[in-house]
C-alpha cells in the first residue's frame, strides 16, 4: 500500500483534522523543494505528501477516500459517481440475484466503467484488475491487518543520542500474486457450494437455500492459489527504523502501516518498536536525568581543579570548587537525556567522590600528617544520634 495517503502522512486512519495538518506541515517542511534544491527524491516525496494532504484535509474527499480507497480518485471524488459506484458494487457483490451477470453476452465492461468514471484510457482510465477487485463477491470483506510489535535492545548512549536500526522481520505481507485481493481473477466452480448453487446450511441464518457466495450461480472467482484467498502471505523483510533520542525501556515507536497486511485488500496494521535500554555500569538514569560518580583526588577536592568529564554529548571540563567534600553534587544543565515529549532535556549530575592514594608512601604519610593538622576540630563532632 505504497500509495496509502494515511501512510504517506504517517497518521492513523482515525487521525483528527488537526493531526493531519500537523503531520503535513512537518513533512512539507522536510521535503519542500526550497529546502532540498535539486533533490528529485525529496521533490517526489513532497508531491506525494501534498496529494495526500489535499485529499485528507478535505472532509468530503477524505470520506470518499476512506470508503473507496484509490478508486475515489477515479470517481473524481464526485458524490454522484460514488453513489453509482456504490450501487454497482453492491449489485456486483450479490452476484446473479438482480446483479450484472458476469460474462453475459452484450455486456461491455468498458462501457460500464466509462459511464462510471468517464473516458477510456485517459486520467480516468480503468485497470481491468480493479474491475475484478470491485466485483469480487465474498463471504468475508476486507479486514485491517494486525498490529505487530518488535523489540529492540539499545545502549544508554544510543537512547540518549537516538539511532537507526535495520530489523529483519517476518510478517504477514500483501500477496503479490493477487495484489492482496485474494482471488485469482478467474471464474471457476464456487468453492462454497461446490458448484451446486445451493447452501448446505439452508435455514441456519434464515437463508433461502441459495449459496451466499455465488448467489446460486455455482460460479465464483477462484481463490488465489498463492495465499488461499486471504490476500496475505508471510514475508521476510528488512526495515530501517529511526529510534528517536530519549527513549527508555518500554518506549514504543509506531511505524504506521508497517504491521501485518490486511486480508482481502484491507488496510495494514501498524508496527510498534518497543525499546529496551540496557543499564549502564557507570551511569544511573532517573527519568531524563543522569547521575555519575566523579572521582577526584584529595588535592583536587581541597584546592579545587578543572577536571575532564565524559558525557554522551562529548567531553566537558568541570570546575571542582576548592574545599569540595565527597558526595558534593554538581549539575550540568541539559547534559542528560533529551525529552521524548519535546520538552527540556534532563540534566547530568556529578557526585564527587574523594579518592585517597592507593598506597601510603613515606611522602604521602608526611603529607597526610601535615593535612591532619589542617582540620579545625573533630570531623565527627556533629555526628550525634
Ligand atoms: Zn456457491
Ligand atoms: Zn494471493
Amino acid at each position: 500500500m505504497a500509495d496509502d495517503y494515511y501512510q504517506i502522512l504517517g497518521v492513523d486512519r482515525t487521525a483528527s483534522a488537526e493531526d493531519v495538518k500537523k503531520a503535513y506541515r512537518k513533512l512539507a517542511r522536510k521535503y519542500h523543494p526550497d529546502v532540498n534544491p535539486g533533490n528529485k527524491a525529496a521533490e517526489d516525496k513532497f508531491k506525494q505528501v501534498s496529494s495526500a494532504f489535499e485529499v485528507l484535509s478535505d472532509p468530503k474527499k477524505r470520506k470518499l477516500y476512506d470508503e473507496f480507497g484509490p478508486d475515489a480518485e477515479k470517481i473524481g471524488f464526485d458524490e454522484k459517481k460514488a453513489e453509482a459506484y456504490r450501487a454497482y458494487r453492491s449489485s456486483a457483490a450479490s452476484g446473479g440475484a438482480g446483479g450484472i451477470p458476469f460474462g453475459a453476452e452484450g455486456f461491455d465492461l468498458g462501457d460500464l466503467f466509462n459511464d462510471l468514471f468517464g473516458g477510456r484510457g485517459g486520467a480516468g482510465g480503468v485497470d481491468p484488475n480493479d474491475f475484478f477487485g470491485a466485483r469480487r463477491g465474498r463471504s468475508a470483506g476486507p479486514e485491517r491487518g494486525e498490529d505487530l510489535t518488535a523489540r529492540v535492545q539499545l545502549s544508554l548512549g544510543e537512547a540518549v543520542a537516538g539511532t537507526e536500526r535495520t530489523l529483519s522481520i517476518s510478517r504477514p505481507g500483501r500477496c503479490s500474486a493477487c495484489s492482496g485481493r485474494g482471488d485469482s481473477g478467474r471464474m471457476g466452480t464456487c468453492p462454497t457450494c461446490g458448484g451446486s448453487g445451493r447452501s448446505r446450511r439452508a435455514g441456519l441464518f434464515g437463508g433461502n437455500g441459495v449459496c451466499p457466495n455465488c448467489q446460486g450461480t455455482g460460479r465464483a472467482l477462484e481463490p488465489c492459489p498463492q495465499c488461499g484467498g486471504t490476500g496475505v502471505k508471510e514475508e521476510a523483510t528488512r526495515l530501517t527504523v529511526k529510534i528517536p533520542a530519549g527513549v527508555s525501556t518500554g518506549s514504543k515507536v509506531r511505524l504506521a502501516g508497517q504491521g501485518a497486511a490486511g486480508s482481502r485488500g484491507g488496510p495494514p496494521g501498524d508496527l510498534y518498536i518497543e525499546t529496551d535500554v540496557t543499564e549502564h555500569p557507570l551511569v544511573r538514569r532517573e527519568g531524563d536525568d543522569l547521575h555519575i560518580d566523579l572521582p577526584v583526588t584529595v588535592p583536587e577536592a581541597l584546592l579545587g581543579a578543572d577536571v575532564r568529564v565524559p558525557t554522551f554529548q562529548g567531553e566537558v571540563t568541570v570546575k571542582v570548587p576548592p574545599g569540595s567534600q565527597s558526595g558534593r553534587r554538581m549539575r550540568l544543565k541539559g547534559r542528560g537525556v533529551p525529552s521524548l515529549k519535546g520538552g527540556a532535556p534532563g540534566d547530568l549530575y556529578l557526585h564527587l567522590q574523594v579518592k585517597v592514594p592507593e598506597e601510603a608512601t613515606a611522602e604521602a604519610r608526611a603529607a597526610a600528617e601535615a593535612l591532619s593538622r589542617a582540620y579545625r576540630g573533630d570531623v565527627r563532632r556533629e555526628l550525634t544520634l
